[in-house]
């Protein structure tokens, strides 16, 4: 145990402390809150050596937190799939996608309204009508509807549409966002930073569990590589590795995590068996005419397959 505290405390004093406290069989966390506080604001670092991100660590007596999201549980027995385009376009098109991810086994429909593109000359998304077609199409399937919120003064809109807010990638440390969806009831889908290690993204979640709403899946997406021969490196090991640190469900993305369509249906397989809760894939009734992803998105045809082979695998690993 390190301690670093702030002018005004005695660290020693604090260690002998709690070695008093604990010897005598109470628990010296409570001795020493403020203390721990300190250290925490200081150093990063819990006076009993517990990691930062307490709420969405996991405990020693608890499996994972199961998440429910409009009556489906994620972190439950049995494996998830959302699935949807990259972006509402048109009701034909969600019609379309929402079906074969009704044949493939998902129960979700995924589909972002406010796009955050890389480029400002991108489709940026359908907005609020994106959210009613969304909507509409979700409840012609009785699929439950995931959807990214982008801005703090907007979480209140897409809550009334969706079921559960999605956190991109480009805003996992933005910590107003991370409040704001944390001060609402919604489930919470928070997806990797590009660039994030796994210590940032927990506290990032933390952020939201802190706020109030501890009702959140991570989702794996992908990690920057040097390597041009995938969009990004999809970080499988971040499965069991958050596994051993967090109660939180682990979702993955092995769409936008590889970006290459061949390799979409191998990568989600290696996921269900690395332990995954839950599958996020893209799918578009006609990938080549897609506003955003095309490239990436699987065909109806591919996605019901997806899902069969999803679920032979979801069996083995007995889920
Ligand atoms: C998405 O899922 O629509 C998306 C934009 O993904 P990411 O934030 O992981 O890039
Ligand atoms: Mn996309």
């Amino acid at each position: 145990m390190i301690l670093v505290l702030d002018d005004g405390l005695d660290a020693e004093a604090v260690t002998r402390a709690e070695e008093a406290v604990r010897r005598a069989g109470g628990d010296p966390r409570r001795l020493t809150a403020e203390g721990g506080r300190l250290a925490l604001e200081a150093t990063g670092v819990t006076l009993d050596g517990s990691p930062a991100y307490r709420r969405v660590a996991k405990r020693a007596d608890e499996g994972t937190h199961v998440v429910h999201v409009r009556g489906v549980a994620i972190g439950g027995p049995t494996l998830v799939l959302m699935a949807g385009p990259c972006a509402v376009e048109h009701e034909a098109q969600l019609e379309d996608s929402a079906r074969a991810a009704v044949q493939a086994g998902a129960r979700l429909l995924r589909g972002g309204a406010f796009k955050p593109r890389t480029s400002p000359y991108s489709f940026q998304g359908l907005g609020d009508l994106g959210l009613r077609l969304l909507r509409q199409a979700a409840d012609r399937h009785d699929l439950a509807v995931v959807t990214e919120v982008l801005e703090p003064g907007a979480v209140g809109a897409v809550a009334e549409y969706a079921d559960m807010l999605q956190i991109g990638s480009r805003n996992m440390q933005n910590s107003a966002l991370l409040r704001a969806v944390g001060r609402q009831s919604r489930p919470v889908l928070l997806k990797r930073g590009m660039s994030a290690t796994l210590e940032e993204w927990l506290l990032a979640a933390e952020y939201i569990a802190d706020a109030g709403n501890e009702n959140i899946v991570l989702c794996e997406r992908g990690v920057r590589t040097f390597d041009t021969a995938s969009r990004n490196l999809l970080d499988l090991a971040a499965v069991p590795l958050l596994r051993e640190r967090t109660r939180l469900p682990i979702a993955v993305d092995p769409s936008h995590g590889v970006g290459v369509r061949s390799a979409i249906l191998p990568m989600a397989l290696a996921a269900v068996a690395a332990g995954a809760d839950a599958i996020m894939v893209e799918c578009h009734p006609d990938p080549g005419t897609a506003r955003s992803d095309g490239f990436q998105a699987l065909t109806p045809d591919e996605l019901i397959h997806l899902g069969a082979r999803l679920r032979a695998v979801a069996a083995v690993v007995g889920r």
